[in-house]
């Protein structure tokens, strides 16, 4: 048995190798290394894809959800409301621009932002909602845009952890995340469900203004050159990114499938268990395991750690704080029991290996040293 890893990046690279190859080899021949065709192909690519009329890419996840707070003029002052229960990406760029971070507590069960609480966290200061659709599974995106609607905010959606997740419709009608809001945000950190060999990112919208802003925010506030119409940032993808990002969008589909399929694999050696509780499926919204997140009920988490460690297999605790609880929000002045479930989940939940290369002699080792 190969060791197992929380990431197999190397044995993905090895069955796309030469395509992957071939794409980088073309940008370097061309030396087209910024805003390059290759960079214009997987835009397009990924807005047939995701069937979304613009796609910005540029050079990070996080930069992804700095712009787009500042293409919709979000300013100090405002108050923007987030999941505690989320990377820090999510909050930090809200607290960098100086807006108020308001946080609402999440599901125990989808780990996703509570929406049954969102509206009482509305105050006449409240400009946008970020859902985070974490760990490959969509928030209840239509509750939350009519909300939205009647509160005449924006939503802009963290898709980091979601790319390829459908949201479904009561009407059974289905839209890719980071589709629905006015904004969706995307990263292509190397570990992510789209990965590239370095930073990237993406922004997605339907509305032709907020695309032309975010392109120009993206690149200086510039909107014809060096006629500088606002101050903006220097964020760019790759186009050596983009290669590789473009050969993987066409086997991301078939990655999603084998990421499910390994979770399928684990839910049947756990489902009994009087000590796990596995991930729940919510009804509106496909899945996509960016992570797979068992929460643990009665069991000694650093024991388990522990003895994991010994038998080489590597877990992860994400996330062990809240954000809320951050010291780099103390200055938001939240305390402990303000978001109990966000709490719960932290002491509770335990991320396994799941990737595109796990094998099933593989996940039942992991299942023999966890429950064993
Ligand atoms: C990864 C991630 C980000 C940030 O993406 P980067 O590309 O690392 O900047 C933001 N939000 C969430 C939920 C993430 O998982």
């Amino acid at each position: 048995m190969n060791p197992i890893k929380m990431v197999d990046l190397k044995g993905q690279y090895e069955k796309i190798n030469k395509e992957i190859d071939e794409n980088i080899s073309q940008v370097i021949d061309s030396t087209a290394f910024i805003n390059g065709p290759k960079v214009k192909d997987f835009q397009t690519h990924l807005e047939n894809y995701l069937n979304v009329k613009h796609v910005i890419p540029c050079a990070n996840g996080t930069d992804a959800l700095q712009v787009s707070l500042m293409a919709l003029g979000l300013q100090a002052g405002d108050e923007v409301i987030t999941s505690p229960f989320t990377f820090i990406a999510t909050a930090e760029v809200v607290g960098l621009l100086g807006i108020n971070c308001k946080f609402v507590d999440v599901e125990w069960d989808t780990f996703n932002i509570d929406v049954t609480q969102l509206e009482k966290a509305i105050t006449p200061k409240t400009k946008a909602i970020i859902p985070v659709h974490l760990f490959g599974q969509s928030c209840q995106m239509e509750t939350i845009m009519q909300i939205a609607k009647k509160h005449a905010l924006f939503v802009i959606e963290d898709a980091c952890q979601a790319i390829g997740a459908d949201f479904i419709y009561t009407n059974g009608e289905k839209k890719k995340v980071g589709t629905i809001g006015d904004i969706g945000c995307t990263s292509f950190f190397p570990s992510k469900n789209l990965g590239c060999y370095g930073d990237g990112g993406a922004i997605f919208t339907n509305d032709d203004e907020i695309a032309r802003k975010l392109r120009g925010i993206c690149n200086h506030g510039m909107f014809k050159q060096y006629h500088h119409e606002l101050l903006g940032v220097n964020s760019r993808l790759d186009a050596i990114q983009a290669a590789v990002l473009d050969v993987k969008l066409q086997h991301l589909d078939e990655y999603n499938a084998a990421r499910r399929k390994a979770a399928e694999f684990y839910n049947k050696m756990f489902e009994n268990h009087p000590k796990i509780e596995i991930p729940t499926l919510s009804a509106f919204s496909t899945h996509v395991f960016h992570q797979y997140t068992l929460k643990l009920k009665n069991a000694n988490r650093e024991e388990i750690i522990e003895k994991m460690k010994e038998a080489e297999v590597p877990v992860m605790v994400y996330y062990p704080i809240p954000l809320h609880l951050q010291e780099a929000f103390q200055y938001l002045g939240y305390q402990k029991g303000d978001f109990p479930i966000a709490e719960k989940l932290c002491e509770s939940v335990i991320s396994l290996p799941i990737h595109t290369e796990l094998t099933e002699e593989q996940q039942q080792y992991i299942g023999k040293h966890l429950i064993g």
